[in-house]
């Protein structure tokens, strides 16, 4: 049986009473086991990598605040606490993203129920993100690689670490007056208005696509976030779960149809409503199936 899936119960940390409900993860997965999207023998088990490995991405004094648990000038801006739990389940992320990305090479698509850290920069933490396993990925796997990023936030710190690499194109469609102020420059920024609807958005969307198609891509990488969702306590868009089912549609498509393997990480979600976050990150695995890929 194909793995198409990534996931681990270890992504499930404490972070106290925190936005980030890391609980996330295995609610997703035990959602689509139950409906039987998901078989158990599909699934892949990210694993640890050590701290020299993520020196592809991050700065070594950065690194060394990491392993030691320090709180600097380059870890206090994550917004979340540090501990080794922690740490580690940013480290089996990074892993993650990477070995689905393998996966997405072999069979067209995969999906990571876990990552999506894109506001990680080179030399720091912010925005809930201690590392970029995004970055990561694209480092280990070293193809021209496209960043679909559809975070409400923008993928800040994707933007900065790919800022001069021409074999990476990273597109962010975001809200435009939300964290992170200022914004980095990604290679395509699009910022929405606050309340902006379905069908604005996948008109936006389409467009997008359009262009990140003129750069050829030969692998992409969806940032996925539920986060433009209206009900979400972060951001201020108006997308209904149908229009994000559309959204998610739309993009698998897009690699679909031109044969461009696809992976799919999670990044964030903050509906006031756990069960709509579950829903809509679960509809997006379930969308990545329908596709008839290997035919
Ligand atoms: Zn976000």
């Amino acid at each position: 049986m194909r793995k198409w899936f990534v996931y681990s119960d270890k992504y499930v940390v404490d972070l106290g009473n925190h936005p980030f409900r890391t609980i996330k993860y295995k609610l997703v997965y035990e959602k689509l086991l139950k409906e039987n999207v998901l078989k158990e023998e599909e699934v892949l088990e990210p694993e640890m990598i050590d701290f020299n490995e993520i020196l592809i991405v991050h700065k070594k004094e950065y690194i060394d605040d990491l392993k030691n648990l320090r709180i600097t000038r380059r870890t206090m801006y994550s917004e979340l606490p540090l501990n080794k739990e922690i740490i580690d389940m940013f480290l089996l992320a990074c892993d993650g993203t990477y070995k689905a990305s393998k996966l997405a090479l072999e069979n067209n698509y995969a999906f990571h129920c876990g990552g999506g850290f894109h506001h990680s920069y080179e030399d720091h933490a912010e925005g809930f993100c201690y590392l970029n396993d995004i970055a990561y990925a694209i480092k280990k796997i070293n193809l021209k690689t496209a960043v679909i990023d559809l975070d409400v936030h923008q993928g800040n710190g994707t933007a900065h670490i790919f800022r001069n690499d021409k074999n990476v194109f990273t597109l962010s469609i975001h809200q435009e007056w939300l964290y992170p102020i200022p914004k980095e420059k990604s290679d395509l920024d699009i910022g929405l208005e606050e309340n902006t609807d379905d069908e604005t958005y996948l008109n936006i969307l389409a467009d997008a696509l359009n262009k990140v198609s003129h750069f050829n891509p030969e692998f992409i990488i969806y940032v996925a976030g539920a986060d433009v969702y209206f009900d979400d306590m972060l951001a201020s868009l108006k997308l209904t779960k149908e229009g994000i089912r559309k959204r998610d549609e739309m993009v698998i498509k897009f690699a679909y149809d031109r044969k461009i393997p696809i992976v799919v990480v999670l990044a964030g979600g903050y509906s006031r409503k756990v069960e709509d976050l579950i829903e809509i990150h679960s509809n997006t695995a379930k969308v990545l199936k329908s596709f008839k890929w290997n035919t």
